[in-house]
């Protein structure tokens, strides 16, 4: 059930003055799996409407953010990737993310123990730190299967050719 009728139900009394772009980041966000950057999601709505600037996005893009709206990825580079958040518990997930080729794997494997071992641990930190937790994101960095297996015949030649030199 993805849509704007959803997420319109949550905007309700959050943000005084909801605007076209605003509704058009959201719109197409919560209608896509795929993790955008700032210009592919520009690109895409500039066409519908070339009253969209990039500067209107990013600051669109913040705002939806700080409200909880979507999930910002920090990916290797420093780069951002966006995501619909979903309220629907079934949707939880996080990300592998490949540093060399910025492949993002969703993946919601484990998540009971993860999420019984997160509630142990936001439930000591909220006491250490008198801090109120309200989400929590993981994101695993490093190679995935198509770029490990590319790096591999090179390292495996030099490793050989150093074993027939000595
Ligand atoms: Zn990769
Ligand atoms: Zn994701
Ligand atoms: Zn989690």
């Amino acid at each position: 059930m993805t849509g704007p009728h959803r997420w319109r139900n949550r905007l309700q009394g959050r943000v005084c003055r909801w605007t076209a772009p605003r509704e058009a980041v959201l719109d197409l966000l919560s209608r896509t799996s795929e993790h955008l950057s700032a210009k592919e999601i520009y690109a895409a709505l500039h066409r519908k409407d070339p009253s969209i600037g990039l500067t209107t996005v990013y600051r669109t893009l913040d705002l939806i953010n700080s409200l909880g709206f979507i999930h910002k990825i920090i990916m290797s580079k420093g780069q951002a990737r966006y995501e619909f958040r979903s309220d629907k518990p079934d949707d939880h997930h996080h990300h592998l993310i490949c540093t060399r080729c910025d492949r993002i794997i969703d993946y919601s494997e484990f998540e009971k123990e993860e999420l019984d071992l997160i509630k142990r641990t936001e439930a000591r930190l909220s006491r250490k730190y008198k801090f109120q937790i309200v989400d929590h994101s993981i994101e695993f960095y490093g190679l995935c299967d198509e770029c490990r297996q590319k790096a591999e015949p090179s390292d495996q030649t030099k490793k050989k050719g150093g074993v027939k030199n000595a």
